[in-house]
């Protein structure tokens, strides 16, 4: 497969065929929320098939954050944010990994093997990286930029969700926050979380943001000095629209209370 993408550089991966790999939504949107969605959907590129991995395995969490994408959506309707999101599965690539790490082009992902991604060449795993990878990545950036320059207020936000059992152990929490190195939004956003008064709420679990593990976070929010967080919602709570439509309505309440404080803080 030969396409030329007009730059002289020839496409190995996405064809006419392949929707584009970012999806924007509320791009005019003036909320100092900017939310990411690294693992929003589950598209292959057709050069790629199923990469040898059975079909239903294909919807199952292994593929993308089930039910985030609906949450997504509806949270950045309600707060007039704009949303940037990964169209491809993270079986592709996954767009919070550092390029070059294990888990970045997985061979296994919880107890199912990628054939696809076995032994996979060089020059394969740049093409996704070239194609699927660094053209999300360079609009959050470049939108990042383009707010700071108009000196818009700028908050990440990274969007997820969990899978409820993961290698046969139950996880309690409705909710998980995660960070690293920002020490004021993720208290925050604890602190309005437990006041439900109806949520177990992880405190960076189930996972923990790191350099070695994340990339999203490390590289546009901490590294560009914004307030950031990372939110994980269980997926059985937001399978359904119904439950989508309820989280987004919550989680939108708590970020304007957010904003008014961090306003009111001259933090924002
Ligand atoms: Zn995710």
């Amino acid at each position: 497969m030969m396409t030329s993408d007009g730059v002289g550089e020839t496409s190995l991966l996405l064809g006419p065929e392949d929707l584009a790999p970012i999806l924007e939504h509320n791009a005019a949107g003036r909320s100092p929320f900017l939310l990411a969605c690294d693992h929003y959907g589950r598209l292959f590129p057709r050069a790629l098939g199923d990469l040898g991995v059975a079909k239903s395995e294909l919807t199952r969490h292994i593929a993308w954050d089930i039910g985030i994408a609906g949450v997504a959506e509806a949270l950045s309707d309600q707060l007039g944010a704009h949303l940037i999101a990964q169209r491809y599965s993270r079986l592709v690539i996954d767009c919070n990994r550092p390029p070059g790490a294990p888990s970045s082009i997985p061979m296994i992902s919880e107890a199912t093997t990628i054939p696809g991604n076995e032994g996979i060449l060089s020059d394969a795993a740049e093409a996704r990286r070239r194609e699927v990878f660094d053209p999300y990545h360079h609009r959050i950036e470049e939108v990042i930029s383009a707010r700071l320059h108009d000196h818009l207020p700028t908050v990440l936000v990274a969007l997820h969700s969990f899978t409820p059992v993961y290698a046969g152990i139950a996880r309690p929490w409705h909710i998980g926050v995660l960070y690293h190195r920002d020490t004021t939004l993720p208290a925050l956003l604890l602190k309005h979380l437990r006041a439900e008064g109806d949520l177990v709420v992880g405190d960076n679990e189930p996972y923990a943001v790191s350099d070695l593990t994340d990339y999203t976070i490390p590289v546009h929010g901490e590294a560009r000095g914004l307030f950031n967080t990372g939110i994980e919602i269980r997926q059985d709570l937001i399978t359904d629209e119904a439950g989508q439509q309820q989280w987004a309505e919550r989680l939108a309440r708590i970020f304007r209370e957010i904003e008014v404080t961090l306003r009111a803080e001259r933090m924002i």
